[in-house]
């Protein structure tokens, strides 16, 4: 549902939330202020629209996904982005933050995209450090080799550190959490909102610099968080990658997709 009036390179952008898990906070620091609270996170994919195009920002999983891995899905990320008026099937330009199974699932569903990635992501995916544990399980192996095979189809373009995609979107080489992680930033009529990804996983993150648990490199996590803050006119142009405060803080798009998904090119309604 692109605006009728948009400049060219301003986007409208959308959150869709997908799935969510009930967890403590253990789960989301390196150093819990309080590790037996419960702190569930949420599950999203994103959506720049302008008047010619539309960027999607990471594709979910899927159902069986979500059983192996006892997360709650809520709907399939492709049917919430058609909520909004994004038809996946068309879709021509898709962004992968990075390869984790939340982000990188449901490619086939986008039968007529190319994929952004950063090579430091392919080659941390496929390389030595997909031996640890730590590191791979965090993959979905068949979703690593799904993105291998768009490879040799002439489906990926791959960038190297920072690049703009077109006037109001680009990508920013983030690491950390991930090698090749990146994070997005998209022109709006409220100025540039960060999409963070999992560079922030939530609002407390960043605000206290206490990393969520899963981690590459904890220094470039930690500089992750002042590239998000530099690139951001203030705190409240960054959108976390997993919080559910995002739900709150943003206007649905309508009455009837309260709770599913919310504009972000807007201003919050609190902070
Ligand atoms: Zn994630």
């Amino acid at each position: 549902m692109p605006g009728p009036e948009l400049d060219p390179g301003v986007y409208e952008l959308f959150a869709v939330k997908y799935a969510t898990h009930g967890r403590t906070a253990a789960a989301n620091f390196v150093d819990p202020p309080d590790p037996h609270e419960a702190m569930p996170i949420d599950y999203f994919v994103w959506a720049a629209v302008s008047d010619d195009r539309t960027f999607v920002i990471d594709m979910g999983f899927t159902k069986e996904t979500a059983d192996d891995r006892a997360r709650t899905h809520l709907r399939c990320p492709t049917e919430a982005l058609a909520l909004i008026g994004v038809d996946a099937k068309t879709v021509k330009d898709v962004i992968v933050t990075h390869f984790h199974y939340d982000h990188i699932g449901n490619f086939d569903k986008f039968p007529a995209a190319k994929f952004h990635l950063q090579d430091r992501e392919m080659a941390f995916a496929t390389g030595r450090h997909m031996l640890d544990p730590a590191h791979g399980s965090s993959m979905n192996v068949d979703d690593v080799v799904g993105m291998v095979r768009h490879v040799y189809g002439n489906r990926v373009v791959f960038h190297d550190g920072d690049a703009e995609l077109a006037p109001g979107i680009a990508l920013h080489h983030i690491g950390g959490h991930t090698a090749g992680l990146q994070a997005v930033t998209v022109m709006t009529k409220r100025g540039v909102v960060v999409v963070a990804s999992d560079a922030c996983h939530l609002y407390a993150n960043i605000e206290t610099r206490n990393p969520f648990p899963v981690i590459f490199e904890r220094d470039k996590v930690l500089e992750g968080y002042d590239t998000l803050e530099r690139l951001a006119p203030t705190p409240a142009h960054i959108v976390p990658g997993h919080d559910p405060l995002v739900l709150n803080r943003y206007p649905a798009v309508s009455d009837d997709l309260d709770g599913i998904a919310i504009r972000l090119d807007v201003d919050p309604k609190a902070s």
